[in-house]
């Protein structure tokens, strides 16, 4: 019999391709044939990072389809690009499949869509030719079940018919949820004004075809977020997803591979590891008080700063500087490598769910520094609910007029590292994160449930 041939597609920005390269690579382990389709931008960006022109990423076949926007148009435009790609890649996904499946002349026709929650407008596409769709939640399952219930919390009052909130203060989606601000609804945290309206919109539209996706599975793991699971048990988390070492996951940057050596010459436990993630960007002034804060805590720490968000190469030879002799500033590494190294001690984050799941994964305590959309949620988790991390006391003008000053990077960095408890839970939560995806742990048998569901033996 064939194996099952199971078309990948994400949402077209790293924190959701790397999540689904590494479900992809779970898949083809378990004798699953995967074609994952990225947007031909992010698919040349891919290949350039790893020098090749090598269509298959460790079995995993590589496609690209245009997203209707020209070479040099700005993508972090969340407004062109969704507008772009809604109108352009419904009908390109169908030659896609078309094409794949007159080449198969019934071989490996494709039998799954995998699309990313955030992409349900390929649901339908899937239906048409008679393919099984499921979904791929890259966020925590909390965040994912606001967006799912924004009826009933426009009902309830919670919310008026534009998303935002209606009143401030604390609410639970579910007895067995943790409490939830209402400033922390992912679609009000934009990053501007305009995105507030193009987030609330598109998600609207994606809740209205997840219906036809099977089943959704979840970075995320049972034991992490057990009230949110409980709304939806047909939700099927499967995390903490990762890639072992040389496992190509489709980073958009050169990884620098000389940080591995430089983590080893560090004590255990003394690095300040700093990474804002692939999206974030803040203004070059605060910037400099994170270099000067970073270096009056008199620890070895190592940040990215990526190319993309540097500015020009002066003002990165100014951070360079400034981080010397005993930081290291480097464009792209292999996070997941570096946060399982010994020397690490702590982790000054964006709060992106895939590196909080990372830190999780590694026991690794956090300092919360969100930056939009649901890190804020994310930042509330691991600060008031598994308790493994501390906020950056954030100034409330959003406009960088207001900074955080030097001496509260140096005192926030401090005070987490001399938290013994903190870094204890953190490690607790480790150990249950390393049960969910070890033999027969909770990730693990819902991983199983799924490749029997996509190899059709399920009962
Ligand atoms: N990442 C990486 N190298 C870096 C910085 C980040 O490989 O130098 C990866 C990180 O491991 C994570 C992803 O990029 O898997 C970022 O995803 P996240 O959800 O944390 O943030 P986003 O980029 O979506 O804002």
């Amino acid at each position: 019999m064939a194996a099952p041939h199971v078309l990948v597609l994400p949402f077209p920005a790293q924190g959701h391709i790397i999540p689904l390269m590494e479900l992809s690579h779970c898949l083809v382990e378990h004798g699953v044939k995967v074609t994952f389709v990225n947007t031909e931008f992010n698919h040349g960006l891919i290949l350039g990072a790893l020098a090749t022109r090598e269509s298959n990423l460790g079995g995993i076949g590589l496609v690209s389809i245009p997203d209707g926007l020209g070479d040099g148009e700005d993508r972090k435009n969340l407004s062109r690009l969704t507008n772009s790609f809604s109108k352009v890649m419904p009908g390109e996904l169908e030659k896609l499949i078309g094409r794949i499946n007159d080449d198969a002349r019934g071989r490996e026709r494709i039998s799954w869509l995998i699309a990313d929650v955030n992409m349900a407008w390929a649901f339908p596409v899937a239906k048409k030719f008679g393919v099984r769709a499921a979904g791929f939640c890259p966020s925590s399952a909390a965040s994912f079940a606001t967006r799912l219930r924004i009826p009933e919390l426009i009902r309830d009052g919670v919310l008026d018919e534009e998303g935002w909130p209606r009143w401030r203060g604390t609410f639970q989606l579910a007895p067995a949820m943790p409490p939830m601000d209402t400033s922390e609804f992912s679609w009000n945290r934009a990053g501007n004004p305009k995105g507030q309206p193009v987030i609330f919109q598109l998600i609207l539209r994606n809740n209205a075809d997840t219906h036809l996706a099977e089943t959704i599975v979840c970075n995320s793991f049972q034991e992490l977020e057990p009230g949110a699971f409980s709304l939806f048990p047909g939700v099927l988390p499967v995390g903490p997803l990762f890639a072992d070492s040389g496992t190509p996951v489709g980073s958009f940057w050169p990884e620098d591979a000389s940080c591995a050596a430089w983590l080893d010459e560090q004590p255990a436990n003394s690095v300040v590891y700093v990474a804002f993630g692939s999206f974030a960007a803040y203004d070059t002034a605060q910037l400099i008080e994170l270099a000067e804060g970073l270096a009056l805590t008199s620890r070895p720490f190592l940040w990215v700063v990526r190319p993309d968000s540097a500015g020009d190469e002066r003002y990165l030879e100014q951070l360079r500087r400034r981080a010397a002799p005993r930081g290291r500033i480097v464009s792209w590494c292999p996070q997941q490598h570096v946060l399982a190294h010994p020397s690490v001690a702590c982790f000054v984050t964006h709060c992106g769910w895939n590196s909080t799941m990372e830190a999780v994964r590694n026991g690794v305590p956090l300092l919360c520094w969100p930056y939009f959309t649901d890190q804020f949620l994310n930042q509330s988790y691991i600060c008031d609910v598994w308790r493994t991390g501390m906020k950056v006391p954030l100034p409330p003008a959003a406009d960088g007029t207001k900074l955080v000053g030097r001496d509260v990077v140096r005192g926030k960095v401090e005070e987490l590292l001399g938290d013994v408890e903190t870094k204890a839970r953190a490690l607790a939560l480790r150990d249950l994160a390393r049960r969910a995806v070890g033999d027969g742990g909770s990730s693990r048998r819902n991983l199983r449930r799924f490749v029997d569901l996509v190899k059709g033996s399920a009962s």
